[in-house]
């Protein structure tokens, strides 16, 4: 039945378009990690991405700060995909540039470098998001992933506790993509959201704009934000505030966005009156920090710093002070509900009041690398519940590469004060 409030969408079959061992939806950081993770380990990986490129926010959002990926302490605490998705962010940068905000390895995290001038200069890096967005393509591709560019997820199909499809729509129409797993990468937790999961969403996102102008030829970041809470509530914060699971919000918070933009760059133009200023590649992407997330079987809080769990998968520092270092267990990246889903990236299940640190880039890269790793591990031992992997066979295995997962990292240091 149909009246003017709702319409009912006829029934239709659809194509079967392609069968994968693992399906990774939403091409950012995470899945990209994700998706090379499984696919050097041998299985057959798409990944699903709406837009036109890979990076999500941190190439399409002009977030070009590879956060740390060391505990400020001196010790590097992601390793693996993490470190080599760092360094490829500035393979093609032959030098710093301080106005673009270009900056390479420090050179102290080069292989054999001064352990105390690591305590004092943190393992981070800022990119240029044109060359990384161009290098992350490459890198998928010779890892050998299907790239499914300009194609969203929109449903998912479910038998008893597992996922057997994902439902997209591109400019084929609506199609239906087979696999034995499925990984959530979409930053919002869009396939969490559809497959039925228990998720949690904020309202407290601030419009946000970093954007690059050109002045007198030379290029220049201006990265600008709204204040925001760290906390991620609304208290503290400055709004309007959006929450991005609602589609008219996510297009109010882009127009604001983009206002904010626009008078950023007349300001400039007025300190520089006798120079030509051009604003040059704005955000093509929503600039929220944080939307839905998953709430899974644990779900790690900011007491959690120093403890290591029996089935941690991944390690990270806090990218805001020195010395917490925080265990990420296969528990916070598991789905509920569907035993063959696993997140990553912004969207695992944490609370909000670490939410802060781990939607940072490097958590996002060494959580995508758990979760690509763990679903091969699956495919190659024919296992077929997530939650129920052999945990220290796929810690084991991201050890062998160059994953670091070590309990002493984990344990306290001297830190700075909260
Ligand atoms: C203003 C701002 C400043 C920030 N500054 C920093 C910083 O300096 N350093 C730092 O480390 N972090 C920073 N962050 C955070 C960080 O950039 C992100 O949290 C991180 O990049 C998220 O990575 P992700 O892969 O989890 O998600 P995303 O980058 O959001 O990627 C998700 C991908 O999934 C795709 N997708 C979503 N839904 C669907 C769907 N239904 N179907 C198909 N595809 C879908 C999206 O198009 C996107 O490509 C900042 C964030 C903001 C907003």
């Amino acid at each position: 039945m149909s009246d003017d409030k709702t319409i009912r969408e006829p029934a239709r079959n659809l194509s079967v378009a392609a069968q994968y061992d693992v399906v990774v939806a939403g091409g950012g950081i995470a899945g990209a990690a994700a998706a090379v993770a499984a696919a050097r380990r041998g299985v057959s990986v798409c990944l699903l991405e709406k837009e036109s490129a890979l990076g999500g926010l941190a190439t399409l959002g002009n977030v070009t700060v590879w956060l740390p990926i060391c505990d400020g302490m001196g010790h590097q605490v992601v390793g693996g995909i993490g470190e080599e998705m760092l360094r490829l962010s500035v393979r093609d940068l032959e030098q710093d540039n301080r106005e673009a905000r270009f900056a390479k390895v420090p050179a102290c995290w080069e292989p054999g470098g001064d352990f105390e001038h690591r305590k004092k200069t943190r393992f981070r890096v800022n990119f240029n998001p044109g060359s990384y967005l161009l290098a992350l393509e490459e890198w998928l591709q010779e890892a050998g992933v299907s790239l499914w560019y300009d194609t969203r997820l929109c449903a998912v199909r479910r038998q008893g506790e597992h996922l057997t499809h994902a439902i997209v729509e591109n400019k084929s129409g609506r199609l239906a993509v087979a696999g034995k797993f499925f990984l959530d990468t979409t930053g919002d937790a869009d396939l969490c959201h559809l497959a039925g999961e228990q998720t949690e969403t904020l309202d407290s996102n601030v419009v946000c704009s970093w954007f690059y102008y050109v002045l007198d030829g030379r290029l220049h970041l201006q990265p600008f934000s709204n204040p925001y809470s760290p906390q991620m509530t609304r208290a503290g914060g400055v709004g309007p505030f959006f929450r991005g699971d609602d589609g008219e919000q996510v297009s109010q918070m882009i127009l604001g966005s983009r206002e904010l933009l626009r008078r950023q760059w007349r300001r400039i133009q007025q300190q520089h009156p006798d120079s030509e200023v051009q604003p040059f590649a704005p955000p093509t992407i929503a600039c929220f920090r944080a939307t839905r997330r998953l709430v899974g079987r644990f779900s790690l809080a900011r007491q959690h710093r120093h403890q290591w769990f029996e089935d941690t998968v991944a390690l990270t520092g806090d990218w805001r002070r020195c010395g917490p270092v925080y265990a990420i267990p296969w528990r916070a990246l598991c789905g509920v509900r569907n035993r063959n889903l696993a997140v990553a990236g912004r969207c695992f299940s944490v609370d909000t009041s670490i939410w802060d640190c781990t939607r940072a880039i490097p958590t996002c890269a060494v959580t995508g690398e758990a979760v690509g790793a763990g679903a091969a591990l699956a495919t190659i031992v024919g296992a077929t519940d997530l939650p129920d992997l052999p945990v220290g066979r796929l810690q084991q295995d991201l050890r062998d590469h160059d994953g670091i997962l070590d309990p002493r990292r984990v344990t306290k240091a001297d830190s700075q004060p909260d």
